[in-house]
């Protein structure tokens, strides 16, 4: 959809107020930050499959739910959302039939330089001392991966002690949830 298009059904949103039912506040209803995964087929499958509208959660994304450095922008915004927005449990989502899921550092690097990307600039980043193999990688088992994303925010020095923190897997098919560990 181009940008064209998207800000003229932007206009007509605000012009009919279509905002109205959305209307809510930055508290989350639930006490809940969610941090799952930006895969397409989860956008409203996983809100509707949880029962979840507007104002009821914080929700953090990225490529595989994947959380290993307790520094990083995903955890500074679980930390924010319990420290300055109430939230009280924290569910990790990871899902199946995942694109991090058996990533292939080779396949990866083609494809920067087919789009472009030359390989001066991947030597020079490489020299730098930034490892584009292991930035990039992904996970085998997406339970696996889910329970190390949980172990970060569990072990977390600054997480209070109220905080309950679960680890889950969603069917990006049917919206199926399996809980891998519970908080
Ligand atoms: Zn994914």
């Amino acid at each position: 959809m181009h940008l064209d298009n998207m800000l003229a059904f932007n206009k007509d949103f605000v012009n009919q107020e279509k905002y109205e039912s959305l209307r809510t506040d930055n508290i989350p209803n639930k006490r809940t930050v969610i941090f799952t995964c930006m895969d397409t087929r989860l956008t409203e499958l996983l809100p509707k499959a949880l029962d979840i509208t507007n104002g009821d959660v914080k929700m953090v994304k990225n490529a595989g739910a994947i959380l290993r450095d307790p520094f990083d922008s995903i955890m500074k915004s679980i930390l924010v959302a319990i420290h300055e927005l109430k939230a009280e449990q924290v569910m990790v989502i990871g899902h199946h039939d995942c694109g991090m899921s058996h990533t292939d550092p080779e396949a990866f690097k083609q494809g920067l330089l087919d789009k472009g990307i030359s390989e001066e600039t991947l030597n020079t980043l490489t020299h730098s001392g930034i490892d584009l193999e292991n930035e990039f990688s992904g996970f085998d088992s997406v339970e696996n991966s889910v329970e190390e994303s949980v172990s970060v925010v569990r072990n977390h020095p600054l997480l209070p002690s109220y905080v309950t923190v679960h680890g889950l897997v969603i069917d990006p098919a049917t919206g199926k949830l399996d809980l891998v560990t519970r908080g």
